[in-house]
């Protein structure tokens, strides 16, 4: 497991941030989105939307539609695990599916169903700072290829093991 992070944030860099994983990630990814309430899992659901040509605004919290998908110049599919009870209604959901297409897989609160994600998800955990137009952004996995196109982002800090 590697980890890497990019410290005290604002809204622009997140945009930049989006922007710059949109040009280095390959096409088929799974991205577990975690923190708190209003940490910024969404926001940057939506600048990667942006970066990948779709409408911002057509990306909402997923919550309640379980699974919105949009296509730009990467398919994104959008999903909340906020509300599931357990993993086999994640899986009911055809999850397994989506994994496997050239896509990238967006889930907020994917921690809630860490046990049935890919071994290859890139984890993207987002946590509040002092200043609160700011925030950390930490990244984790489990697959070595995704290190090397996460070292190209901005300001990233690789951590040691
Ligand atoms: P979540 O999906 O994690 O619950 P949202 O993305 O819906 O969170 O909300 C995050 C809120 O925090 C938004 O209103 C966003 O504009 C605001 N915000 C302020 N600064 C930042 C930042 N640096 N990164 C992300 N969101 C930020
Ligand atoms: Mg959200």
């Amino acid at each position: 497991m590697w980890r890497a992070e990019i410290k005290s944030v604002n809204l622009e860099q997140v945009m930049r941030l989006a922007q710059s994983m949109v040009t280095h990630f390959p096409s088929k990814l799974t991205l577990g989105i975690t923190g708190t309430l209003g940490a910024g899992k969404t926001t940057l659901v939506q600048f990667i939307a942006e970066a990948a040509g779709i409408e911002k605004e057509s990306v909402t919290s997923p919550t309640f539609t379980l699974l919105q998908t949009h296509r730009g110049s990467v398919t994104l599919h959008h999903m909340d695990a906020y509300r599931l009870h357990d993993e086999d209604e994640f899986l009911e959901l055809g999850v397994e599916e989506l994994f496997e297409d050239d896509a990238w897989t967006l889930i907020e609160w994917a921690d809630r169903v860490r046990d049935v994600m890919p071994t290859d998800t890139l984890w993207i955990d987002l946590s509040p700072c002092e200043q609160s137009d700011l925030r950390h952004i930490e990244f984790t996995s489990e697959c070595s290829k995704l290190h090397a196109h996460v070292s190209h982002l901005d300001r990233i800090e690789i951590q040691p093991e």
